[in-house]
């Protein structure tokens, strides 16, 4: 295209400016703080969103307990029932959506609208599940009755990071209040857009204070969620520094915390693997196309065997050149921006870092030709990368691959142990037995063999070590967001 579509088209948007969703209505902050909604491909300000605040998040609290006890006495049919008019409402208007998520996030627009229609299937699968929220039977003896029941919490936080905007509002907000509770959702500081768009989607649908929306950063609403005595579970997605920061937040009033972390994810390849598939497997996994290379399941260490090491890197560079860098609304473009400059100066200092710590720049890494604004970075692949190198440990959250070579399998596989994350891994081999030695070893809460390929829904997902807590995505995650309690109860077992 000659002229990019999202330079010069005003979005669509139907959230009232400079406001948030709070107990069913659209207020600003108390505070009257604002967020500069930024186009990161154009360094243009789409709008600005209100900055919510503590005094803000009290409010959302209080509104959110009153809409909860109403809320957990609607059958959970029915529960599922507005979730899944609510997906219909996302597809009807998935254009729209799509749109402002890449405007104001910079993915792909071809990302975007698979990110909406994910969104809407998440609400359908969790719209069907409330019924597994149930207790258990204990085998009792005669005389007495043991079972477990399942309650919401009530009021529950959501904190979320900002790689797939509309996604992960809309998986985020489901198992909560399928199972019964009230939701304060607090979107990432600079993607708040269609987090505010779905709280206007849902406004007329949900009971007012079912579900509120609260933009704000990490030390202002982010750490009032986390630290409010009136929220006893927060779910986080984001960094491993927030979310310690949310652990000790969360401490104080000993409440239950999941979270979803950073990953540095490793991706083997074998001497016996078909070359060509796994360096193409290795781009796909760094999900450049879909988020840009931001993304916690990026296969951003690849372990390639001696053997096979020149002609694999080989053909990942080629890949990666090939890539086409560019504003996400232009057709054409593979690969958008990072979501603003703080990230790309964060990312060039990786890239700067790994050549003077002795790693060798294969390609990528500075800004693509022709591309005077926004903030692009050509994504890079470092090869000759050593364990001790920062590169090998820190993520970057950015389209920065490393290679590492090894010749022993089981170095390889200590190799991918040796960071603190335990996200994703991947081992590419046509050997069956090597690859489950791999499967059993490799400390990751994921692991594809002859991967990346799609998770199956219902596909626990979660990290290991440092990379979180709990797991999301299945059963497991509706549950977490019940408290169980046991009932014994007696009764006279003898005919009167
Ligand atoms: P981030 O940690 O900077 O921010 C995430 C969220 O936490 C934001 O909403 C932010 O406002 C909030 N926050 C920041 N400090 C906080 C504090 N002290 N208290 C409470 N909230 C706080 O992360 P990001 O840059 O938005 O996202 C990138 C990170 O998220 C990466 O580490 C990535 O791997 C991770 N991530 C993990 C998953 C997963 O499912 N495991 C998915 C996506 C992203």
């Amino acid at each position: 295209v000659t002229a990019p579509a999202l330079a010069t088209t005003a979005l669509d948007l139907r959230a009232p400016e400079e406001r948030m969703l709070l107990g069913g209505e659209w207020v600003p902050s108390s505070s009257g703080a604002l967020l500069d909604a930024e186009n990161p491909a154009y360094e243009t300000l789409i709008r600005r969103v209100p900055c919510a605040d503590a005094a803000d998040v009290d409010r959302a609290v209080t509104a959110a307990a009153a809409a909860a006890d109403a809320w957990r006495r609607v059958p959970w049919t029915e529960r599922g029932r507005l979730l899944r008019e609510l997906a219909g409402r996302i597809r009807d208007d998935a254009e729209r959506l799509a749109l402002i998520d890449t405007a104001d996030g910079g993915n792909p627009a071809a990302g975007g609208r698979t990110d909406v229609e994910a969104a809407a299937a998440r609400l359908e699968l969790w719209s069907g599940l409330g019924g597994q929220a149930g207790g258990r039977t204990i085998p009792s003896p005669p005389g007495t009755l043991t079972f477990t029941r399942r309650s919401p919490f009530g009021v529950v936080g959501r904190i979320l990071a900002y790689n797939h905007p509309l996604l992960f509002a809309a998986q985020a907000l489901a198992p909560p209040l399928m199972a019964g509770n009230a939701v304060i959702l607090k979107p990432a500081d600079p993607t708040a857009l269609s987090a505010l768009e779905l709280g206007a989607l849902a406004q007329d649908l949900l009971p007012p204070g079912t579900l509120n929306v609260l933009p704000g950063t990490g030390a202002g609403a982010g750490h009032a969620l986390a630290g409010h005595p009136g929220v006893p579970r927060i779910g986080f997605t984001g960094s491993l520094r927030a979310g310690r920061a949310v652990l000790v937040a969360a401490a104080e009033h000993v409440k239950t915390v999941t979270l979803e972390l950073g990953g540095k994810n490793p991706l083997v390849v074998c001497d016996d693997a078909d070359v060509a598939l796994a360096a193409t497997a290795a781009v796909r996994g760094m999900n450049l196309r879909s988020s840009n290379g931001q993304s916690c399941q990026s296969t951003s260490r690849i372990l390639v065997h001696a053997a096979v090491h020149d002609a694999f890197v080989d053909a990942l560079v080629e890949q990666v050149r090939a890539l086409r860098v560019g504003p996400p609304d232009d057709p054409a473009a593979e690969v958008g921006p990072l979501v603003h400059r703080e990230h790309l100066e964060r990312v060039a200092g990786y890239v700067e870092g790994a050549r003077r710590q002795g790693a060798r720049l294969r390609c990528g890494g500075g800004r693509p030709p022709g591309l005077e604004r926004g903030h692009f970075v050509a994504p890079a692949v470092f090869d000759d990368v050593t364990p001790d190198m920062t590169l090998a440990q820190e993520e970057v959250f950015g389209p920065v691959m490393a290679v590492m070579t090894w010749s022993d399998e089981r170095a390889a596989c200590a190799l991918a142990n040796a960071t603190e994350y335990g996200l994703t891994a991947n081992v590419w081999t046509r050997d069956f037995d090597r690859a489950h030695r791999f499967a059993d070893r490799l400390q990751a809460g994921l692991v594809w063999i002859n991967g990346p390929v799609a998770r199956p829904p219902g596909t626990p997902f979660g990290g290991l070590k440092h990379s979180g807590l709990g797991q999301e995505q299945c059963t497991e995650e509706l549950l977490s967001y019940t408290q169980e309690t046991a009932v014994v109860a007696a009764y006279a077992d003898g005919w009167p």
